[in-house]
């Protein structure tokens, strides 16, 4: 059984100016210990369906499923008490700015305090007890006098540990951690990478990576999701996504990262802006921007095409008839 199962997400945000889709039927499933990534650009639904899961967004917000179950509990049938008691005790959640998610009128201390006090019923003098230990598995120097700091009084990256800390005071079976270094600069992005997988190691925790960078998920992930206009084209193993990409979207984010030292090769931008979510288009969400477009592709969202037990992608370019397009080629 999976630890987390949602099918058929869909998230719209009533605003001024129409229904914003931003997320348009997403299926995800994560087992105990796993960790998954999602990956696309800026917009592209992959924080708003975490966001969703957790019941993090503004009130409007318009959030349904088909399926949404943590450990076999129906999510949606929850009353919001319970609902706070699940999310609090069994998910963590990282943000990408530490500064913004932090309290700066408490302590570092209190603000880690209250959660095991709330959530757990411990006596003060145990919460700190707790505290002190997750600061030190963060490897936060002196934990106890940064207990009496504020947020503006400790680096940015010193941040990112006091917010990963928070994520795991309740040993949660599953962090979801959005974007956690990319408000860092690269040597700290590079320390606080290291810092959850080993964190991941010893606590056995799943993990979803929401990201833009495929380097974080090549270093971190076993299975990817790849998101693009609301949904999500191309889902495999990480060797799959990164070895044998089916989806031209797919291909375009991989040419346009740096390759490894030595090997000099041009990086390709993705021309053009990702399509418009008040009215997306019928067809693929790609099309404006895909280079094998076909008449076909503006007439309805593809199906995901099954490519092998955990691969599949969601492109007409799979069909039998079409043209022959395939990622080494694309590339040449
Ligand atoms: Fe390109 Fe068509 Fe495939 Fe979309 S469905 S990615 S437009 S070839």
């Amino acid at each position: 059984m999976s630890l987390l199962e949602i099918e058929n997400l869909r998230t719209t945000f009533d605003t001024h100016v129409g229904k914003v889709q931003a997320v348009r039927g997403v299926n995800l499933r994560v087992g105990e210990g796993e960790t998954v990534g999602i990956v696309g650009e800026s917009g592209c639904g992959k924080s708003v369906s975490m966001l969703s899961v957790l019941h993090l967004l503004p009130d409007y917000a318009r959030i349904s499923a088909d399926t949404m179950r943590f450990d076999g509990t129906d999510l949606t049938k929850l009353s919001p008490r319970m609902f706070r008691k699940i999310s609090g005790d069994q998910i963590g959640m990282i943000f990408q700015d530490p500064m913004t998610s932090l309290n700066p009128l408490f302590t570092i201390g209190d603000q880690l305090v209250e959660p095991l006090r709330i959530h757990k019923g411990m006596s003060k003098a145990k919460a700190r007890e707790v505290v002190l230990e997750r600061l030190r598995m963060v490897e936060i120097p002196d934990p106890e006098s940064r207990m009496k700091q504020y947020p503006h009084e400790l680096s940015g990256g010193m941040r990112q540990r006091i917010m990963i800390a928070m994520a795991i005071m309740c040993n949660p079976r599953l962090i979801i951690a959005d974007e956690p270094t990319t408000a860092l600069d690269v040597t700290i992005q590079a320390q606080i990478l290291d810092l959850l997988v080993s964190l991941q190691k010893q606590l056995g925790t799943a993990v979803i990576m929401i990201t833009h960078d495929l380097g974080v998920i090549a270093g971190m992930c076993s299975r990817v999701l790849v998101m693009y206009g609301g949904v999500v084209v191309e889902e495999g193993t990480v060797r799959e996504i990164f070895y044998e990409p089916r989806h031209p979207y797919t291909w375009g984010l991989l040419r346009s990262i740096p390759q490894k030292s030595g090997v000099k090769k041009k990086l390709v931008p993705i021309p053009g802006s990702p399509p418009d979510l008040i009215a997306p288009p019928p067809g693929c969400p790609f099309a404006a921007r895909c280079p094998h477009a076909m008449n076909v592709c503006t007439s309805a969202l593809p199906e995901m095409r099954p490519l092998s037990d955990s691969h599949c992608a969601r492109c007409y370019l799979m069909d039998e008839g079409a043209p022959k397009v395939t990622w080494e080629g694309s590339r040449a």
